[in-house]
């Protein structure tokens, strides 16, 4: 961030809750009952972590957003009953939640080659994040039908991803796996970083695979680094380089992938995803009693507001504006 910080950073929440703060874009990504049963979770300015929260109303919430300026203001699932330090979540019947994927930068630590570690980005690996959603957003709309995406930038190193429609939010645990299953090439991915076998993924997968992945990582990789990552020759990665950029601009003289060669096919197409596909957060999405951090309001370590994002292909983390900037 460039910009001054005027205030302390208490002294500016508390401002950007009184006066800049609304309900807006939280209501955007819940699927049903913003308010009454819904859990809602903080991390207060004396950095006690508190849950098990309802709200009977909108105004009540925003007042409690008032009085005590949260440092992370999270959103959880829907209950039978509101929630409250004597009535916990686990002493209530679980309604419904939506169906939320996560995407972090720091998730492609072992694969970034711009030298960011962490929570840190810049221009080239953030791509990874755009590219990422990308093909997630395809998939859960042309794969799973899902009409109600809603995209949101987390104020920290990465992007949400709401499913509003109604049938994913009252999913069990077991199919939410499901999904996030179906997408899922990369397991361990801070560790072993296995692959699934290619043939086994679903064909709708396997030709986004080859006409996204395979391409972006041929064309915007290092050659040295597709050859130190394949093994092949620096020779034959130009070639390969050469028939990506034609397929990408257009100039097809030979279908997608057909001049991959039988033996190298494998180890190129592993390779271009573990530097390329999407690394999705699997316990993210499957816990149904999670709470998540709401859109609108600050992540306390960048002091950035957590935003929704039009397109998640295009977004970069100095678009969103700073706590600072919002009450200036
Ligand atoms: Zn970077």
């Amino acid at each position: 961030m460039t910009e001054k910080k005027t205030a302390p950073l208490l002294q500016a929440l508390k401002a950007y809750y009184e006066t800049e703060f609304s309900l807006k874009e939280y209501e955007q990504v819940v699927a049903r009952q913003p308010y009454g049963n819904r859990e809602f979770g903080f991390l207060l300015p004396n950095n006690v972590f508190i849950r098990n929260r309802s709200f009977q109303s909108k105004e009540l919430l925003l007042e409690y957003f008032r009085i005590n300026a949260p440092l992370s203001a999270y959103a959880g699932a829907v209950y039978d009953q509101p929630l409250s330090p004597s009535l916990r979540i686990q002493d209530a019947e679980w309604v419904g939640h939506e169906l939320v994927f996560d995407l972090d930068i720091n998730e492609y630590d072992l694969v970034r080659v711009c030298g960011c570690k962490g929570r840190e980005y810049c221009q080239q690996c953030w791509g990874l994040i755009q590219e990422a959603a990308e093909i997630m957003d395809e998939t859960l709309k042309e794969d799973f039908g899902y009409e109600k995406r809603i995209w949101v930038f987390t104020g920290g190193r990465g992007l949400h991803c709401w499913i509003r429609d109604e049938k994913a939010f009252y999913y069990t645990p077991r199919q939410r796996d499901a999904v996030v299953s179906y997408m899922q090439m990369i397991h361990d991915p801070k560790g072993q970083q296995r692959v699934d076998p290619i043939p086994n993924a679903p064909k709708l997968l396997v030709t986004r695979i080859y006409s996204k992945t395979l391409i972006s990582f041929l064309t915007q990789t290092e050659e040295k680094v597709i050859e130190k990552a394949t093994g092949l020759s620096k020779q034959r990665v130009k070639r390969l380089v050469k028939e990506a950029k034609e397929f990408q601009e257009g100039e097809i003289g030979k279908p997608l992938g057909t001049w991959l060669k039988k033996s190298e096919e494998e180890q190129i197409l592993k390779t271009a995803i573990l530097y390329r596909y999407p690394r999705i957060d699997h316990k993210v999405s499957i816990d149904i009693r999670r709470v998540v951090r709401m859109p609108g309001t600050v992540h306390s370590s960048t002091g950035l507001i957590s935003k929704i994002v039009e397109s998640p292909t295009k977004f970069y983390p100095d678009d969103a504006v700073s706590v600072w900037e919002a009450i200036s």
